[in-house]
């Protein structure tokens, strides 16, 4: 039961529901209640005065009837516009007249009745012409039916509660009005609650897809020359280290060539898991080119920024990539530190790219620091800048 109606509760108000379709299941269920409240009372006045059958009670169980029709009826249409239209001007020129007309005791509580029809047909509906019309055309309607009222005493013939009853009509106004008002401030604020939920999803989606290379998840290139300008900044205003280190793979073209390109992205994907596993807190990996990779150590020296890359480069060689490869794959990386000569991260990522070089160059499998040249002996430093 509870099962049954929770599913109804969803069919109705749930999260894929449109504003002006909720309004409508609203009216659904309200009109039918309003008319079955007007047709007790029709009942209970037309058994004092004796006559049970009157065009009163009568007028009330057809309203009763039409409105708890209308949720059925809606689901057979797929597009339900123009049913909307037909109950939005159906409440207002026929239901709650008719409601105003044969309750003839609650005079004052019905006018809060046309009020909220009006309120209603103008939330249903998504086109202003049409919620003008509506509003125009029902004002103009309820004032010559409270005038024809007055004149012929028409509501006043259908009740024993007119007369007397102020205070009770007073009352129900007020119960009426402050129900209506909380479920309309209710409903549009979970709407509005759940739209804003659902944009700020797809804001997350939208930045987490601005920022992230697709195929490892690493972070791309535009961000990491944010990333690296604030750190930057941040390092020289504070005066802290901040060191980095470009990783690429030894001899990729030949997995590629000897494996094939899946094969070439899986390793590339192996890479940047082990590089995203080996982040502590403020480091970021960023995919810079093809199967090169940047690791940012915010706070690192070179000397323990060349430790944690020679931790990575070890591990790296013992992964077990894929069953196809039959042979080691491994990874050179150039480490740099931040000097006060670097003023752009463009300045910096070519200080860890040189060093990338020289690891390339001396051999590859290894990870090299600036502070390694000074072990390079003159004659191959030579050689490396003529190359
Ligand atoms: P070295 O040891 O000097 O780095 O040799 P290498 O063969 O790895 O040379 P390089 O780093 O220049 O090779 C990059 C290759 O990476 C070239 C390109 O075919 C390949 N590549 C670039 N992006 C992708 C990618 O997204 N997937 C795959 N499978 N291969 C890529
Ligand atoms: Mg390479
Ligand atoms: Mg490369």
């Amino acid at each position: 039961m509870k099962e049954k109606l929770r599913a109804f509760v969803k069919e109705m108000y749930g999260d894929d529901v449109p504003t002006k379709r909720k309004f409508f299941n609203f009216v659904c269920i309200a009109a039918p209640l309003f008319s079955l409240a007007a047709t007790i009372v029709n009942l209970i006045s037309g058994s004092v005065r004796g006559d049970n059958s009157s065009f009163g009670l009568w007028a009330c169980v057809i309203c009763t009837v039409v409105c708890a029709g209308l949720y059925p009826l809606s689901k057979l249409f797929k597009n339900i516009d123009f049913l909307i239209h037909v109950v939005a001007f159906g409440l207002n020129f026929a239901v709650l007249p008719v409601l105003y007309l044969t309750v003839g005791g609650i005079t004052s509580s019905m006018p809060t009745f046309f009020v909220v029809g009006i309120v209603f047909s103008v939330l249903m509906i998504d086109n202003k012409k049409v919620d003008i019309i509506i509003a125009f055309f029902s004002y103009a309607w309820y004032f010559l039916i409270m005038q024809l009222d007055q004149k012929y005493e028409i509501a006043a013939r259908f009740s024993v509660l007119s007369g007397k009853s102020f205070y009770l009509d007073a009352y129900l106004d007020f119960v009426v009005a402050s129900a209506c008002i909380a479920v309309l401030v209710k409903i549009l604020a979970i709407s509005f609650e759940r739209q804003q939920e659902k944009t700020n999803d797809l804001l997350d989606q939208m930045e987490e897809l601005s920022v992230k290379d697709p195929l490892t998840g690493a972070y791309n290139r535009r961000f990491l020359i944010r990333y690296l300008e604030s750190s930057i900044a941040n390092a020289k205003e504070k005066g802290t280290n901040i060191a980095i280190v470009m990783f690429d793979i030894d001899k990729f073209k030949r997995i590629n060539d000897d494996y094939g390109h899946l094969v070439g992205d899986e390793v590339i994907k192996v890479l940047a898991n082990s590089l995203m596993s080996a982040c502590r807190d403020y480091d970021i990996v960023s995919r810079y080119g093809g199967e090169e990779f940047i690791l940012v150590m915010p706070g690192a020296s070179e000397e323990i920024a060349i430790k944690r890359a020679e931790q990575i480069r070890m591990s790296f060689k013992d992964i077990k990539i894929s069953g196809e490869i039959d042979r080691p794959v491994t990874i050179s990386g150039g480490v740099a530190e931040l000097t006060v000569s670097m003023q752009t991260p463009e300045d910096f990522i070519k200080s860890a790219d040189d060093n990338l070089y020289v690891a390339k160059e001396t051999g590859r499998n290894k990870i090299v620091g600036t502070t390694y040249h000074k072990l390079i002996p003159d004659v191959v430093k030579e050689n490396l800048q003529n190359n």
